[in-house]
């Protein structure tokens, strides 16, 4: 079979990109080992993960009305209703986007790809014994995705041992639940059992949570989940796992020396790797890196003329809105267009409570970039709205070019904080200045209005916050 434009991987980085190049005119086709659309994000990440952090997120308000005189029974966990809900959430997008494909006349092939040339593909079937074929095409867009990374230490043939995926499935709610890993998934999917009953704990082998996040906006979070969780050891490593047969023993190194406890589960989340290896990509003219990252250009070109590359595949962050739009600036580049992947910002969302957000330019980067900048804290503890829903234990911060006044990075803990960060992009998008930000007016009594308000900090001015004058200061 021959079809001018391939698309290795149905994620959001693989459909994004099919459905634009259909939408432009191209005959496409996406070749997909997994029997549904999605990818990672749709079917085993971002939103069934984020379907559970929903629930989770009810189950903590619905305690909190107790402050407010308002008293819930204990809620019943129907686990298998809820499995069910999550998988309904999946299904209804999944189908949706084989309906788009449908109409667009994008063709789905299912199989396993490997490339044999720059222009060839052999597709082996899923099932056994079934039949593989021959795909040639002239460009193909490499959205492979990306897997857990796994530590062979770990790797004990438990079924107490997860990854990601496994969690996400919701077998049980464990009595309790070991993660090893402070990042993204063992913080989001942590709060997801902790809220549903079980006994977290998390292990971290640096000396935070979230490594990659600026500390100010880690610090809030951390407080909170220090209640819901039994347990966070930093600096700690998990030396060994073992399965005694009715749950797992953990062996851990920590600044308190060596130690053992026991847990029903153990969710490794230690980070992603790229799906490079075992394509045939050593049949091309693509470069990999020796972090197994496909090499791009800003084009999203491959060294192979035939190949582009993007998503998790291509590089870090590993984010499903960095993928599609890799996506559709390979495509536009494929149809002739100036195309550029040059983001000022790409967004960053810790979808835990509170939600953790940033976006451009971030305090970890100054230690590296050396760059001047101001940086204006507008804290929660001021916002009326914040009040009002009784969750003050937030704070939007914007870095600022001290010469021009723009707006350079936008910062935020809080709840919605992932609802928030999007002003923060354009602004950071649109070179907006600290000015334009406090000038916009923002709707009162909203959490948005902090964006505004970080910005009159940064003048001096914010209506919340007294400062003494300079000149009285003295006395
Ligand atoms: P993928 O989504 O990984 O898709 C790649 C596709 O290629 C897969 O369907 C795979 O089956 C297919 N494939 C691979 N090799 C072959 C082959 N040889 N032949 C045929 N098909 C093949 N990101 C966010 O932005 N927000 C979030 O909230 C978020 N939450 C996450 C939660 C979890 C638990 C996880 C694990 C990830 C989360 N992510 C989140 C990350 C996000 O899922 C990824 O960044 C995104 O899915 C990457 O998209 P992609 O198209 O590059 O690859
Ligand atoms: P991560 O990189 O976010 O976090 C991994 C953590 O594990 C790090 O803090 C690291 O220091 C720690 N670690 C590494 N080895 C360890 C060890 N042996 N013992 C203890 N700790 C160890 O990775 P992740 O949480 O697995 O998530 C993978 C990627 O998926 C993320 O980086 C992100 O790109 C994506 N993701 C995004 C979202 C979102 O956008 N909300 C949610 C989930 C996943």
């Amino acid at each position: 079979m021959h079809v001018p434009v391939v698309v290795l991987g149905g994620g959001p980085g693989g459909y994004a990109a099919a459905f634009l190049a259909a939408d432009l005119g191209m005959q496409v086709a996406i070749i997909e080992r997994d029997e549904r659309l999605g990818g990672t994000c749709l079917l085993r990440g971002c939103i069934p993960s984020k379907a559970l952090l929903h629930v989770g997120r009810v189950l903590s308000e619905a305690r909190e009305m107790e402050e407010w005189g308002i008293h819930f029974t204990k809620p019943n966990v129907d686990i298998d209703a809820l499995r069910a809900r999550k998988d309904k959430v999946i299904s209804a997008l999944t189908s949706g986007l084989a309906q788009l494909a449908r109409r667009r006349n994008v063709t789905l092939i299912r199989g396993t790809a490997r490339f044999t040339g720059s222009t060839t593909l052999e597709v082996a079937s899923v099932e056994p014994g079934g039949a593989s074929q021959t795909i040639t095409f002239e460009h193909c867009i490499l959205a492979s995705g990306s897997r857990p990374s796994r530590i062979p230490a770990f790797d004990i043939g438990s079924p107490r041992v997860m990854d990601s995926t496994g969690a996400l499935e919701l077998a049980d709610v464990p009595e309790s639940l070991l993660v090893v890993g402070g990042g993204y998934i063992g913080l989001e999917m942590g709060t997801v059992y902790a809220e549903l009953g079980s006994k977290v704990s998390v292990v971290e082998l640096t000396d935070t949570l979230l490594p990659g996040a600026d500390r100010d906006l880690v610090k809030p979070l951390q407080k909170r989940i220090e209640g819901l969780f039994s347990a966070i050891m930093l600096r700690t490593k998990v030396v060994k796992l073992e399965d005694t047969g009715t749950a797992v023993r953990a062996s851990f190194e920590g600044p308190d020396g060596p130690s053992v406890q026991e847990f029903s589960r153990v969710l490794v989340a230690v980070g992603r790797r790229p799906n490079s290896d075992g394509l045939g990509l050593e049949n091309t003219k693509a470069v990999v890196s020796p972090k197994g990252f496909v090499e791009v250009d800003g084009q999203q070109r491959t060294a192979d003329p035939h190949l582009f590359a993007i998503g998790d595949v291509c590089g870090e962050p590993m984010l499903a809105h960095r993928a599609s739009h890799q996506g559709k600036v390979a495509v536009e580049a494929l149809h002739g267009e100036p195309a550029l992947f040059a983001p000022r910002a790409i967004p960053a969302v810790v979808f835990t409570d509170p939600e953790i957000a940033w976006a451009g330019l971030t305090e970890n980067d100054l230690a590296t970039s050396g760059q001047t900048v101001e940086i204006s804290r507008y804290p929660w503890i001021a916002s009326g709205r914040a009040h009002a829903l009784g969750r003050t234990d937030g704070l939007t911060k914007i870095l600022v070019d001290p010469e021009t006044d723009t707006v350079l990075g936008v910062g935020i803990v809080g709840a919605g904080a992932g609802e928030l960060i999007a002003e923060g992009v354009l602004a950071i998008e649109m070179g907006c200045s600290a000015r334009d930000l406090m000038e916009a007016i923002h709707p009162h009594p909203t959490l948005g209005e902090t964006l505004a308000f970080s910005a009159e900090n940064y003048f001096g001015l914010a209506t919340e916050i007294y400062r003494p004058r300079a000149e009285s200061a003295g006395g």
